[in-house]
């Protein structure tokens, strides 16, 4: 009984002395990056080509953060995050070229559907998203984004808080402005439509000055941003997807950077500013450096313990940033049968948990899919929902725009990012009234050697790739000036 009790303590003594050990071996390096998702590997590739010494921390066990692909072998990959890129996203389409990857047009050839009020209606697109609706409808919506567009030209995309009525606009919600603006039935339905199908969230929740800054930066230095742009396929924002799929991004990064220098299953905890270093811990490894990037959205860097605190401005910002709630939905299918039929996967539905779905097969064809976002006030309604009910519910919406036939399908995948840890939700975190008035100036601002990235962190295409791959390029560029 003695020799057992001594035999157990020493074996729990081994044990916590390995744990001590690891926690204890503190590695020293130039850069500290908290996050392994687009913006801290743009951040590294930059900090690698200066000759400064990096380490990524990384919560999960893979990079890519909101980018994850599914890969079918043989066949192909499905996205089920990030995936889109188009025109005027000039980093991500640069990144692109230079990892040596390749991209497709999103299948468009054919008719799309609506299905509304009940009745389904098979439609050419002619105007980049908009279904057909009633003249006095398609006159209503004309005018809303042709003012949205000439009010998202007035934004100042470095300063917004620093726009033409910049309090104003930030101390209305979208929604109110479109209540304003939009009287007829169908123009409101599809604006509940559009607006959660960008930012995963309803118009009442962020502010009228964040959206038009969304818009305003989805464009580059010698093409502005428009609504348009956001919702299009065609040359917009869906235009093309990542043979592969849009994790090989993130992959290859990564494998040019050398796996050594990424610690995986390393959530940060803290942040801790000593002796002219700061040293960020995580339960697997502690890291000194000499400067510190967060790369992670602003809700997630709340979780983390800053010592000394940061300062007010910041610590309020992270409190006042949610993060959309999404989904995604992919139809698996032997071949995609809707292309025989004339139809280019594309629906729009103003009922069910999915509103807006496109063609997400590979470019060989090698298989079938048909891809349906959840967002917002549908993905909400189902929390506490089983991963199989919500497949039945996305398989019924797909069913609503493509008929029966949908039933052939060999799988359906489905990923909620609200639920995901390290997420929380996606696409981004956004800004409710009055937050980026009163924060706005605090969201790149560097505090102490503590730098800012992450998409939400961007000046143009907020919320995206081409958006996350920036923020890391100006951070680095923030470090190396200052070194
Ligand atoms: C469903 C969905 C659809 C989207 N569609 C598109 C699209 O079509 N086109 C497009 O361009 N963009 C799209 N996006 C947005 C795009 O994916 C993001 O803008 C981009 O990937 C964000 O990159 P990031 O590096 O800023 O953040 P993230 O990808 O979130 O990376 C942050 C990393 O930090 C890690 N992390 C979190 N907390 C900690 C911690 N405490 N310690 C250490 N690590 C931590 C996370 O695991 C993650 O890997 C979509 C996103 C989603 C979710």
């Amino acid at each position: 009984m003695y020799i057992c009790r001594v035999m157990r303590f020493s074996l729990i003594a081994l044990f916590a002395y390995r744990i001590v050990c690891v926690q204890c071996s503190i590695h020293e390096v130039d850069v500290a990056i908290i996050g392994g998702g687009l913006a801290g590997l743009s951040v590294a590739k930059d900090l690698a080509t200066a000759n400064k010494s990096f380490a990524i921390l990384e919560a999960r066990s893979r990079v890519g953060g909101r980018l994850l692909n599914a890969n079918f072998p043989g066949k192909g990959a499905e996205e089920l995050g990030g995936e889109y890129v188009g025109p005027t996203q000039d980093r991500v389409l640069a990144l692109i070229s230079e990892l040596g990857l390749k991209t497709y047009k999103t299948f468009t050839a054919g008719d799309s559907m609506y299905y509304r009020n009940g009745t389904l209606q098979r439609y050419i697109d002619r105007f980049g998203g908009i279904p057909p609706v009633g003249i006095g409808s398609l006159l209503e919506l004309a005018g809303f984004m042709n003012e949205i567009n000439t009010l998202a030209s007035t934004i100042n995309l470095e300063e917004p808080w620093n726009s033409p009525n910049a309090t104003i606009l930030d101390s209305m919600t979208l929604e109110t402005f479109i209540n304003s603006r939009i009287f007829t039935t169908e123009s409101r339905m599809l604006l509940g439509i559009v607006v959660p199908g960008i930012l995963s969230v309803e118009a009442r929740e962020p502010s009228l000055l964040y959206a038009l800054w969304g818009i305003a930066g989805s464009g580059n230095a010698t093409t502005p941003g428009s609504i348009g742009r956001l919702i299009a396929t065609d040359e917009g924002a869906q235009d093309s997807r990542l043979i592969g799929g849009s994790q090989m991004l993130a992959i290859k990064l990564a494998e040019n950077l050398g796996r050594g220098n990424i610690f995986f299953n390393a959530p940060v905890r803290k942040v801790k500013f000593e002796h002219a270093r700061y040293t960020v811990t995580s339960p697997t490894l502690n890291i000194s450096a000499k400067h510190v990037v967060v790369a992670i959205s602003p809700p997630l860097a709340s979780r983390i313990v800053f010592d000394p605190p940061l300062p007010a401005g910041r610590a309020q910002l992270n409190q006042r940033m949610p993060i959309g709630a999404i989904g995604k939905a992919i139809a698996i299918f032997p071949r995609p049968w809707w292309r025989g039929q004339g139809l280019n996967g594309a629906g729009i539905s103003d009922t069910g948990a999915i509103r807006v779905t496109y063609d997400n097969s590979p470019p060989n064809v090698s298989f079938g899919a048909l891809m349906g976002f959840i967002e917002a006030d549908e993905m909400r309604k189902l929390d506490g929902a089983s991963d199989d009910e919500i497949k039945l519910q996305a398989k019924q919406s797909f069913i609503n725009l493509f008929g029966s036939q949908v039933d052939t399908a060999t799988e359906i995948l489905i990923h909620r990012w609200d639920t995901d840890q390290f997420s929380r939700g996606g696409p981004a975190a956004f800004m409710p009234p009055g937050v980026l008035t009163q924060y706005g100036p605090f969201l790149r601002a560097p505090v102490g050697r503590i730098h800012f990235a992450g998409t939400e962190t961007a000046v143009r295409w907020i919320g995206y790739m081409d958006g996350a791959i920036s923020s890391g390029e100006r951070a680095a560029a923030e470090i190396l000036d200052n070194f």
